[in-house]
């Protein structure tokens, strides 16, 4: 099992400046993997703008030209865990044996490593029996190697042999013909008009841009009407001020669930499973802090939690922000993504 997605392809991503090195970068690793000095090929770049989508399509790619090689995805946080188990039920060497034997490797969101060491650990053997056995490793993060942190310097330097690609915020013509492309293989004709009026206020990320077109399709839909300027304007109006703040327990949900790479079906499951758990608990947190919602109703919106509950997690929160700097480290970022 590959875990590829075949709906994240170099057809359906659209080039321009703000992408060029990194998708010619990643062609060039899909025709030779392993054989040529980008090796490994780490892609970087802010949230929404495509190392996903990327990863994916150069692994799709490889499989289709050299269907025998094996190829896997796999995100850190996955990653990680698998560890963690393997370690638990004492099978630590067969899955150190099984990642040796993959010939791409392909591990998203390498930040997520940081501050865990014995993960880092293990990495470090695995990545430097495929590099000296000519496999291919292709990484993604949200900054570039210089910019991690609690990630060993050993690993970094690895990070560094290759080719670091940095994928930017596209510019104006790049949304135009992102927003046109998506436009096309969803069969939707908008009037140039409108796709200008969008690529020239949404700025941010891709995500945002497509977010847009499918909320245009089903309002359209919903009230059946044409596609309008002045819908157009009302959507847009409506991202950018989500963007910019008023602050929601769904939205704080959102952005905790996207952060640990989960759903927000998960985040508010039964489970005790601690990554899961913490993850509940600092969405309890930042509801607290960040909204005027009383405990018993921040508990009744995040998984039908009674209002001990929240108060035990922001307490939870307060103590391992003071005594786990991969915790404090979580807190920073989140803070950062929900207030920008
Ligand atoms: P990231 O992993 O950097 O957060 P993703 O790869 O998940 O971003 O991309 C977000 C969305 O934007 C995805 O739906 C992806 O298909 C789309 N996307 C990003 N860049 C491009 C591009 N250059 N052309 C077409 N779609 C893109
Ligand atoms: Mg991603």
């Amino acid at each position: 099992e590959s875990q590829l997605n075949p709906n994240y392809n170099f057809e359906n991503f659209v080039e321009g400046d703000s992408n060029r090195l990194a998708r010619s970068a990643g062609m060039a690793v899909a025709n030779k993997p392993g054989g040529t000095s980008f090796n490994p090929l780490l892609i970087y770049g802010g949230v929404g703008l495509g190392k996903t989508h990327l990863a994916h399509a150069i692994g799709v790619d490889i499989k289709d030209k050299y269907p025998d090689k094996t190829v896997l995805y796999i995100s850190s946080e996955k990653f990680t865990q698998q560890f963690i188990d393997s370690v638990k039920s004492n099978t630590r060497n067969d899955f150190i044996h099984f990642y040796q034997m993959i010939d791409v490797l392909i591990i998203d969101d390498v930040q997520f490593l940081s501050g865990k060491a014995g993960t880092q650990d293990v990495f470090f053997h695995i990545f430097n029996h495929l590099h000296q056995n000519g496999k291919q490793v292709i990484l993604t993060s949200d900054k570039a190697p210089v910019d991690m942190q609690d990630i060993e310097q050993r690993l970094l330097s690895r990070f560094k042999w290759g080719l670091s690609a940095e994928l930017q915020l596209p510019d104006y013509e790049t949304r135009v013909s992102i927003l046109q492309n998506k436009l096309f293989r969803d069969g939707v004709e908008m009037s140039d008009e409108i796709v200008e009026y969008i690529a020239k206020n949404i700025k941010s990320n891709v995500r945002e841009l497509e977010g847009v077109i499918i909320s245009m399709i089903a309002q359209a839909s919903f009230n059946r009407k044409e596609f309008s300027l002045e819908l157009a304007k009302q959507i847009v109006d409506k991202f950018v001020k989500n963007t910019k703040k008023e602050v929601s327990i769904d939205y704080i949900q959102k952005v905790v669930s996207k952060y640990f790479d989960m759903d927000v079906v998960t985040l508010q499951s039964k489970t005790r499973k601690r990554h899961i758990v913490q993850a509940r608990q600092l969405a309890m947190y930042f509801a607290k802090r960040m909204t005027k919602t009383s405990l018993a109703s921040i508990g009744a919106q995040i998984g039908q939690r009674d209002h001990a509950t929240v108060l035990h997690a922001c307490k939870t929160v307060d103590n391992l922000t003071e005594t786990d700097k991969q915790f404090r480290k979580y807190v920073e970022d989140l803070t950062k993504k929900l207030t920008f």
